[in-house]
């Protein structure tokens, strides 16, 4: 039975939950086209911003942008040209590949992300007056969640600690290599400036 209906939604805890989710979800899409509508430009676009700004040059491509933000190729294309006529972004042609390019943030683009990027501030602002033990139940709650899609293969997250190479486990405990250091369940990443493929050959 579907979690939108209302005996059913309401007689379940699960399917209240689920619901409750997808109510969040909105709440995000509402208030990135607030920012959107606010610049004249797409919430992708506006995403786009924020994450090149947030991430280092060779995750900057459209194949990479695409994978991260589950459209097609052609999206992000369109939404690049878009972003350069506006003198947001520029290109970085490979010099071994005219066709490939990575891309970067033009000081105009960096000062339309200073003014977009705190778009989900009237969440973070609720979640500061949660206490530390709730917002730790919250995080782990969010973090299974995560991980279980992305086994799930709905959602294609590659830079958390379960992916990582760096991380290691023994029993309950969770550890990084790298940092060196026990990963309580509040350590855990889902996107890690460190983070190593462990499917990938080094
Ligand atoms: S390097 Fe980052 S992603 Fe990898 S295990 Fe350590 S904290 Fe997690």
């Amino acid at each position: 039975m579907s979690v939108f209906n209302l005996i059913t939604q309401n007689e379940n805890l699960d399917n209240k939950i689920v619901a409750g989710l997808e109510r969040l979800s909105q709440v995000f899409k509402v208030l990135l086209w607030e920012k959107a509508k606010e610049h004249s430009l797409s919430p992708i676009q506006i995403q786009l911003l924020i994450f090149i700004h947030n991430h280092t040059q060779e995750k900057s491509t459209v194949s990479y942008l695409a994978k991260e933000f589950n459209v097609t190729k052609p999206t992000i294309s369109d939404a690049v040209r878009i972003l350069e006529a506006k003198n947001m972004i520029e290109k970085s042609i490979d010099l071994n590949d005219s066709r490939s390019y990575t891309i970067l943030l033009t000081q105009f683009g960096k000062r339309i992300v200073l003014e977009t990027e705190d778009f989900p501030s009237p969440v973070t602002k609720i979640i500061s007056q949660t206490s530390e033990s709730d917002k730790e139940i919250i995080w782990k709650s969010i973090s299974d969640l995560i991980i279980g899609l992305n086994k799930s293969q709905i959602v294609d997250i590659q830079r958390t600690c379960y992916n990582c190479k760096f991380y290691s486990q023994v029993g309950s405990e969770h550890f990084c290599d790298l940092l060196v250091m026990k990963l309580e369940d509040r350590d855990i990443r889902i996107d890690c400036p460190e983070f190593h493929d462990k499917s990938m050959a080094y």
